[in-house]
Parts: structure tokens; C-alpha cells; sequence
């Protein structure tokens, strides 16, 4: 309101754009707020405060108000002669133009009504209003040549589908699985922006289920396949979305880290097995499995590196909660403790590991400092009187939940604290220098 209100008073154009007004319109809750103007980028910056142009060659401009940002842009039009690669990707999209051609350079017929707060007006160039009633989700334009233009928008098909539970016009949904293979031409960094958005859209199964029937999913996660077919690896990503979308409809956060470190685990997992069953010790093995899948991922999908420190981190801590000894305390004082307990947990749900160990953990993180000692002496003398490490009851052997004694040995062996996040060992509540479990 403010944003529109200011470059109205000055003089532009200025109106609510994209899934703002979309969703308002269907009574959902909007993620965020664009506006569009025919201000250019610079205009747009002398009038407010806290403003920042973003971008060179496609400027856009940030307007600030506390933590809200509404991201800015003047109306642009699509050239006819644009530079293309050779595939009819567009290359540059940065030529101002007037609001009916920004109307028609945009994806769907929903994400092109332009809403005016102040005179509380909504403008619509392509009939997205009727179709926003119907329900249908139809592509601006010829959907084929729009597909070339930018095939992230393949992506955008699957997504708005998804969330808002729309019918994908036949015309807009038909040039998909002949043209899927165009997105291994879209810069990985931009891709992994338009995964994100679709993991975090609510109905990340859903979409993943949909980017697989229209064959989409062999650029962007090429594993796909196997973690949709294999029943076990199907189990723990289904686990894991349908939690993501819980959250996410709840309103709460979610961490980019932990989701990637669900999707691709099964793969970690099986080549940690393979490695392991090779004779190599487990930690390296786990290090070693850990790298290829990512190298092999990140010639896809730019997953950034702040993120892929996450999924180390959760992933490495998986081997440290195989067990129950007293390597238990260091463990709860790591950093990432808490995403790695609640992966742990995935895998306990999905069978891939006994539902004991994860009962363990659990009473272990919510007991006081004297429960955890009864804890760890009753871990301790389990597997003194021979029932192995661990929680010492019957367990299942499955999927990466193969446990020998002398793995678990290992784990402490070799995998040092790193400096920092164990810094207050000695004065934990468990009272101690942290030993090894047996
Ligand atoms: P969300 O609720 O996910 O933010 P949105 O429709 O606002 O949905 P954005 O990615 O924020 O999606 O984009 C804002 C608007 O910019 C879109 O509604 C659409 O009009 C236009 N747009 C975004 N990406 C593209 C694209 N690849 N091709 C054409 N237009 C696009
Ligand atoms: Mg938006």
C-alpha cells in the first residue's frame, strides 16, 4: 500500500502484481508482495528511504519497510528479436515497455492482474479473472515458445498446479514432456531457486509427484526415480515432505539443508553400505559416499554451499546416533544436534532404523541431568552383558541401520569432536569427560 501510494503521489503507475493479488483473490494467504511501475528502477530508489536496486542488467528495486521487502520492478516488454540461445531461451528481458506488454510477458493468465490498493481497482489484460474463477491454469501466449523462452516455467506449471490445486489447460500442459530436457540448459544457480520455491510451496509431495509424471525431474534431481520407486527410500521422502508441508502450512520455517538432506539420502545411504560392505571403516566410508552424491548433484542443481554444510553436518551426524554410550552427551551439544535428531528420527519412522534407538534418544533429550545419567549406565551395562552397543533389545537390520560393534567402536575412533561445538563437555549436565560407549 505504501509502496503504491508514494510512486502514485509522484506521479506512476504503481500496482500489486503476481501472486499477491492471485492469492488475495482466492482468499489465500499471499507469501510476499511485487509491484510493478512504469517508474524506472532509479525513480523507484530516489523515492524511499530504504531502497536497493538489485540486479545489473535486469534491475529490480527493493523497497524496505522493517523486515518487509517489496520487490519493485518497472513494466518491461518482451522483444520480439530478443537474444536467444540456440534452444529459444531468452537471454536478456530487460527492455521497459508499457503495462499491457509487462502483462503479456508474463507466465500464466492468473499471475498477470495488476491491483491498484488505493483506488482498490483490479486490471486485467488476458482474462485471468475468469480463469481464476475456472480454476485453469493457462500460459500467456503460445505455451510451446514460451516453455523455450524460459523453461524454468515448466517448473512454475508444476508448482501453481500444485498449490493452488488448479487444472493445467490442455494447451499449456501438452508441450511439457517433449520439451522436460530444456531445463538442463537453465544456469543450475536459477534452478535451485525454483526447486526451493516448489519444495517450500506446501505441497512439495505433490509437486515432486507431478514434476516426475511429466518427465521433468531428470535435470533438476536425477535421482528422482529411485527415491520415488524404491519402497524404502520412497518411504523416508514421503515421511519427509509431508512433515516439510505440514510446516509449511503451518506458517513455520523450514530449513533448505535439512529438505535437500532428506532428498537425496537414500543415495548417500546406499553407497555408504556399499562402501562399508567393501571393508571400508564407516566414517569415511559415510565422507566418501557423501561427496560423490553431492558432486554428482551439483553438476544439476546449485545447491548453496550454506546449505550444503547443513547436509554434512546432518548426514555426518547420522553414524554418532547409531549408538547410546556415553558419546550420547557430545552429540546433544553439537550444533546441528537438533536436525540431525529429527533426520535420525525420519529414519526411525521409515524403518530404516529400530524404533528402540530412536525411543532411546527421545527419553535421553527430554530427561533431566540425573534421567540421562540412569540412561547412559543402563546403555552401558545393556551392552556389557553382551547384547552389543546400543539400546541391547532385538533389533531389525535394514537399510543403512547395520550397526556391528566394531562400526560403532570406530565411530568414536574416528571421528573427532570437531573444535567448537563441544565446548562445554566437561561441565555437561551428564557431569564427565565423554567416554566411548564400550
Ligand atoms: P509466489 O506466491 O510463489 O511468490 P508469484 O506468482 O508471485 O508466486 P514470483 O516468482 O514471485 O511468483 O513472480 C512474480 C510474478 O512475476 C509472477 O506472478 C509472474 O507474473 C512473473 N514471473 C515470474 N517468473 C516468471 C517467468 N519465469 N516467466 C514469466 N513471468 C514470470
Ligand atoms: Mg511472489
Amino acid at each position: 500500500m505504501r509502496t503504491c501510494d508514494t510512486l502514485q503521489r509522484a506521479g506512476y503507475k504503481a500496482f500489486v502484481v503476481g501472486g499477491g493479488v492471485r492469492d488475495s483473490l482466492l482468499g489465500l494467504q499471499p507469501k510476499d508482495f511485487d509491484v510493478a511501475t512504469n517508474a524506472t528502477p532509479e525513480d523507484v530508489q530516489a523515492l524511499f528511504r530504504r531502497a536497493r536496486i538489485i540486479g545489473r542488467r535486469f534491475k529490480i528495486v527493493h523497497v524496505m519497510f522493517g523486515r518487509e521487502t517489496i520487490e519493485t520492478s518497472t513494466f518491461r516488454a518482451l522483444q520480439t528479436d530478443a537474444e536467444t540461445d540456440e534452444h529459444g531461451r531468452v537471454l536478456r528481458d530487460n527492455v521497459f515497455g508499457t503495462q499491457h506488454e509487462d502483462a503479456l510477458r508474463r507466465d500464466f493468465t492468473v499471475n498477470a492482474l495488476y491491483y491498484d490498493p488505493i483506488g482498490d481497482q483490479v486490471l486485467d489484460y488476458l482474462g485471468g479473472v475468469a480463469d481464476l474463477k475456472a480454476r485453469v491454469l493457462r500460459m500467456i501466449g503460445d505455451p510451446a515458445t514460451r516453455y523455450r523462452e524460459d523453461p524454468v516455467r515448466m517448473l512454475r506449471t508444476v508448482r501453481f498446479a500444485a498449490k493452488l490445486q488448479f487444472d493445467v489447460d490442455a494447451a499449456t500442459l501438452a508441450p511439457i514432456r517433449s520439451l522436460a530436457d530444456l531445463i538442463e540448459n537453465v544456469p543450475s544457480a536459477r534452478l535451485f531457486d525454483e526447486m526451493l520455491k516448489l519444495l517450500e510451496s506446501g505441497h512439495a509431495l505433490a509437486c515432486l509427484h507431478k514434476l516426475r509424471d511429466e518427465g521433468l525431474h531428470h535435470g533438476v534431481l536425477p535421482m528422482l526415480d529411485l527415491i520415488l520407486e524404491q519402497p524404502h527410500g520412497a518411504r523416508f521422502v514421503e515421511l519427509a515432505l509431508a512433515q516439510t508441508d505440514a510446516r509449511v502450512r503451518a506458517g513455520k520455517s523450514i530449513s533448505p539443508g535439512f529438505l535437500f538432506a532428506t532428498l537425496l539420502w537414500q543415495r548417500v545411504a546406499d553407497r555408504w553400505q556399499a562402501r562399508k560392505a567393501a571393508g571400508e571403516h564407516s566414517i569415511p566410508a559415510l565422507m566418501e559416499a557423501m561427496d560423490r552424491v553431492l558432486d554428482e548433484q551439483a553438476a544439476k542443481l546449485a545447491i548453496q554451499r550454506r546449505h550444503i554444510a547443513d547436509m554434512r553436518e546432518i548426514w555426518g551426524l547420522q553414524p554418532r546416533f547409531e549408538r547410546t554410550g556415553r558419546s550420547a552427551v557430545r552429540v546433544l551439544e553439537h550444533l546441528r544436534f537438533r536436525a540431525g535428531y529429527d533426520f535420525m528420527l525420519l529414519r526411525v519412522e521409515a524403518g530404516e532404523l529400530p524404533q528402540e534407538l530412536g525411543e532411546w534418544w527421545t527419553a535421553f533429550v527430554e530427561a533431566d541431568p540425573i534421567g540421562r545419567e540412569a540412561l547412559l549406565n543402563e546403555a552401558a551395562s545393556e551392552s556389557r552383558s553382551g547384547n552389543g552397543n546400543g539400546t541391547g533389545r532385538k533389533r531389525r537390520r535394514r537399510g543403512g541401520a547395520r550397526r556391528s560393534g566394531r562400526a560403532a567402536a570406530e565411530g568414536d575412533a574416528s571421528a573427532p569432536e570437531p573444535e567448537g561445538d563441544s565446548a562445554a563437555g566437561s561441565d555437561s549436565p551428564a557431569g564427565g569427560p565423554s567416554q566411548p560407549a564400550s
